[in-house]
């Protein structure tokens, strides 16, 4: 099973809007362009809204059986271990093996020593082609990488084997996900975590390292450019070259966890891929349960009233909303509206201070955070919130397609 070269995982918080999704990546198709949709969940996001991963898999099947033409896509159990994987492996034909928890905690020694003797050949000057600079690779660093990762990776590998026994080898596609850590992984770690992948037997065909900067909830990368683009840069080369050195898939590709809509970054992305004439894929999901906002916020009446009820709870229950959120978030409570104030507004208000566009005067960021981490609200509202998305499914859907393709997949996969 091969993951085609551009991807895009867009998940759905509600599972209401698979069709509406589609639509985005249809009309890339028309544009020539094809991107493969993956719906991705998290076993966090089920246990918060009340999902199973098995409603992932009926809302992509439904989704791709109302389009007019067979699209080629996929449903990823995202952030899965060892012991959050079970009830994933049945629907699911993607499983991004989670590894974050382990990462800091070392391998027992003779595997460390041994992984240093097998990768000895790369101490001393290393040239990576794309990469302008010599890596200078000594013991000391090759070392601590292992002492960093090795575990991490193994336990992957033992995940893997898991899912393998049940599914079979060529039936799903893998990925290894470290981004959800507190320290970047640089180039050279990325070589030497795949070298580690390979030698766990795991035929990943996509990688999702810790970038610099910050990948806040819901708004845009805040961090330096000019290393973001360095870096990315210098990823993307060392992948192509790990590839071929240990024999990993030849498809092997990046894969951004981006928080949602990270679109300052897209740009230098897309250059990157042209260079080196690879894929990506991107994970976006959050961004379409704040389309569904919007969309209710647009339908005015009783949709707005809905909207402006989310923002109202979310604010009284902040801190318990962002706590498993707190190295993602930065929110500026004291500039946060009250709910009286949000009471007073208007369609238009609500709608353009959440909308993600950084052009306008009245795009509120915190606002957005809060909102993105809000959807339990939503979630406890049960029945009431998803007769609001059926009634209101004419003012949502268009948000969340046009959201989805000229913020996201035109940008990035398209060009401007
Ligand atoms: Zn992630």
């Amino acid at each position: 099973m091969i993951l085609p070269k551009y991807s895009i995982g867009i998940g759905d918080r509600f599972g209401r809007q698979g069709t509406a999704q589609l639509a985005a990546v249809l009309k890339a198709r028309q544009q020539g362009v094809a991107v493969t949709p993956v719906w991705n969940k998290s076993n966090r996001e089920h246990s918060i809204i009340g999902t199973s991963p098995a409603d992932v898999r009926t809302e992509a099947d439904a989704a791709v059986a109302s389009a007019d033409f067979p699209v080629k896509y996929f449903v990823d159990a995202d952030h899965i271990n060892l012991s959050t994987v079970e009830p994933f492996i049945e629907p699911s034909d993607f499983f991004t093996l989670d590894v974050a928890d382990w990462i800091g905690r070392a391998a027992a020694p003779k595997g460390i020593d041994a992984f240093i003797e097998e990768h000895r050949r790369f101490i001393g000057a290393l040239t990576i082609p794309g990469i302008d600079e010599i890596l200078d690779i000594t013991e000391q660093r090759l070392r601590s990488i292992a002492v960093r990762y090795l575990l991490a990776i193994q336990e992957a590998g033992r995940l893997y084997r898991h899912i393998e026994a049940a599914k079979g080898r060529d039936n799903f596609i893998t990925e290894v996900s470290m981004d959800e850590t507190a320290e970047p992984q640089g180039p050279v770690e990325l070589l030497f975590i795949l070298a580690a992948v390979a030698r766990e037997g795991i035929p990943a065909q996509t990688i999702a390292p810790r970038f610099s900067g910050r990948f806040n909830k819901g708004v845009d990368y805040v961090g330096d450019m000019a290393r973001f683009k360095r870096e990315f840069d210098e990823d993307m080369a060392v992948l192509a070259f790990a590839a071929v050195e240990f024999d990993l898939p030849r498809n092997l590709k990046l894969s951004i966890h981006s928080g949602s809509d990270k679109f300052s970054i897209y740009r230098p992305m897309r250059t990157s891929m042209k260079k080196f004439d690879a894929g990506l894929h991107l994970k976006t999901a959050g961004t379409t349960w704040l389309e569904e906002l919007i969309g209710l916020a647009c339908a005015g009446g009783d949709g707005l009233a809905l909207a402006k009820e989310v923002y109202a709870q979310a604010l009284a229950r902040m801190d318990e909303l962002t706590g498993p959120y707190a190295n993602v978030i930065d929110i500026h409570r004291d500039r946060l509206p009250s709910p009286e104030t949000v009471n007073q507004w208007d369609s238009e208000t609500f709608v353009s201070t959440l909308r993600h566009d950084p052009s306008c005067d009245q795009y509120d960021p915190n606002v957005r955070q809060l909102l993105h981490v809000g959807y339990k609200i939503a979630a406890e509202m049960g029945p009431r919130y998803y007769e609001a998305l059926q009634k209101h499914e004419h003012s949502i859907a268009p948000n969340v397609t046009g959201n989805l393709y000229d913020r996201h997949i035109r940008p990035l996969f398209i060009g401007p």
